[in-house]
């Protein structure tokens, strides 16, 4: 086997969506395991066209492979392609992710400049191809052969994570120009909206990186293309399996030798926590901070858990609406994670407020406004509850306008919402490949038209829009 340097894109859209994806780092570590030499290029704040024709005259290599995983870089991995083969014909460029898997097909009518798109997990299917580059010998592809399209099915699925790693003795290795990249702050999530009001916008902590704890999701949300809807139909894979813990606590402090001081964890498809008990002890002895993402309401124990084992701690919990009925009401239908009513809620934050006031946690709350269902005193619930939050806990809401967010639902491919509109009496204002390009060409100069995607048949887009900026000014000044 002869060694054939690949190099990964991870696109950006100005400073914002250009945090390394989880898949890039999963398949650099597999591909080193077995012997070939790979750079993560990350896009963000950068002139893409200058960068990505440095790179590949720096690093010369034979694949490129553009991350597509998320909608949000349609316009962008188009362009990152078209620059790769102008730069050299002769690189063979490779997209893979959720929303390449999803668009397959419409991607390859697009445009000629992607040669390959890997579907579902890619570890394998990627290794195979860099090894033969015969798509004939490769499973979970599509491609063009004398410009007819060729699907081949996901027939491979990962079954475990074990002997995977997300991380590097020396990260300079994995990740081009890392020094940089961990240092530099940048917005992690924001919602682009037509309206002078930025209803979402969170920055990343300064030394902060992604620890991999896992892939997939056994849980169903409406509007989420990782679902188990979305993971089962694109990925062929609808369960979620975790990496062992002593895997992940080598990645910790591998990650804390490479200058990185706080753990973001965004995993927790199970409502079982003994892995994250497990897994947060035996990273206490290592002095690190840590942003936690569970997907259900945390209990008292993993709360004190994150006290005991950690130097400080942010929390962000998804209630997504404020609303018991509402929440009641979408998982009895089987379209959300698990029900927990405000009661619960607000016990939990009584915890963190106890175990972490005096060390200054924070505390990050996330509502949706314009879901399925919600009815005007729905979302006035939400407004309700994030207003007496902001009132009742102001030790944990350092900014509490950044903290307290209400994002207006958009549409994500996959999701059971995109799958099924009517289901939730829902209308699509996005559906092709070519829409999402647009959109996305449309967030550079600002003018977007369908800010959301869709729209209820009771509802407007243009109303939904009004509930966050809504909601943005009222917890600004509460
Ligand atoms: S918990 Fe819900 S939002 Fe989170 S990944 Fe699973 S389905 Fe998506």
């Amino acid at each position: 086997m002869s060694n054939i340097d690949t190099l990964f894109f991870q696109p950006a859209v100005g400073n914002q969506y250009g945090i390394v994806s989880l898949g890039f780092l999963s398949l650099s570590g597999y591909l080193r395991k077995n012997g070939i030499d790979s750079r993560i290029v990350v896009l963000v704040d950068k002139d893409m066209e200058d960068t990505v024709e440095k790179k590949i005259c720096q690093f010369r290599p034979k694949i490129v492979c553009i991350s597509f995983h998320w909608y949000i870089h349609a316009y962008e991995i188009v362009k990152i392609a078209g620059v790769v083969k102008k730069t050299d014909p002769n690189i063979k460029v490779v997209i893979g992710g959720h929303s390449s898997t999803y668009f397959d097909k419409q991607i390859l009518d697009f445009t000629s400049s992607i040669d390959l798109i890997i579907k579902g997990d890619g570890e394998k299917p990627l290794l195979e191809y860099i090894i033969s580059q015969n798509p004939q010998k490769v499973e979970n592809i599509s491609f063009k052969k004398n410009g007819e399209f060729v699907s081949k099915p996901v027939t491979y699925h990962q079954a475990t994570l074990e002997n995977l790693t997300g991380a590097h003795e020396n990260m300079n290795e994995m990740i081009d120009e890392w020094d940089k990249y961990i240092k530099t702050k940048r917005v992690r999530t924001s919602a682009p909206i037509a309206s002078s009001t930025i209803v979402e916008e969170v920055e990343t902590r300064p030394s902060e990186f992604y620890l991999y704890v896992g892939k997939g999701c056994g849980f169903n949300c409406c509007f989420c293309g990782s679902s188990k809807t979305g993971n089962s139909r694109i990925f062929n894979r609808g369960v979620s399996v975790y990496r062992p813990v002593e895997d992940v606590v080598k990645d910790a402090v591998l990650l804390k030798n490479n200058g990185v001081d706080s753990l973001f964890i965004d995993f927790g498809p199970f409502s079982d926590e003994s892995y994250f008990l497990k897994l947060f002890d035996k990273l206490s002895n290592l002095d690190l901070n840590v942003v936690y993402l569970p997907w259900n309401l945390p209990s008292n124990d993993i709360i004190s858990k994150l006290s005991t084992s950690f130097s400080d701690f942010e929390i962000q919990i998804s209630p997504d609406s404020g609303s018991d009925r509402l929440r009641k009401d979408l998982c009895h239908r089987g379209f959300h994670r698990e029900f927990y009513s405000n009661d619960l809620l607000k016990k939990s934050i009584d915890k963190i407020a106890e175990v972490g006031s005096s060390r200054g946690s924070q505390l990050f709350l996330w509502f949706m406004c314009g879901l399925p269902f919600e009815s005007e005193e729905d979302y006035l619930k939400t407004l309700k509850l994030s207003v007496s939050m902001k009132k009742n806990y102001p030790q944990l809401f350092n900014s509490a306008q950044d903290q307290l967010n209400c994002v207006p639902l958009r549409l994500t491919p996959g999701s059971p919402i995109d799958l099924w509109p009517d289901k939730f009496n829902m209308r699509k204002l996005r559906s092709s490949f070519k829409d999402y390009y647009e959109y996305c060409k449309d967030l550079i100069s600002g003018k977007i038209e369908h800010p959301l995607g869709l729209e209820r048949n009771d509802l407007s887009e243009a109303e939904v829009v009004k509930r966050a900026v809504h909601y943005k000014e009222n917890i600004l000044n509460a």
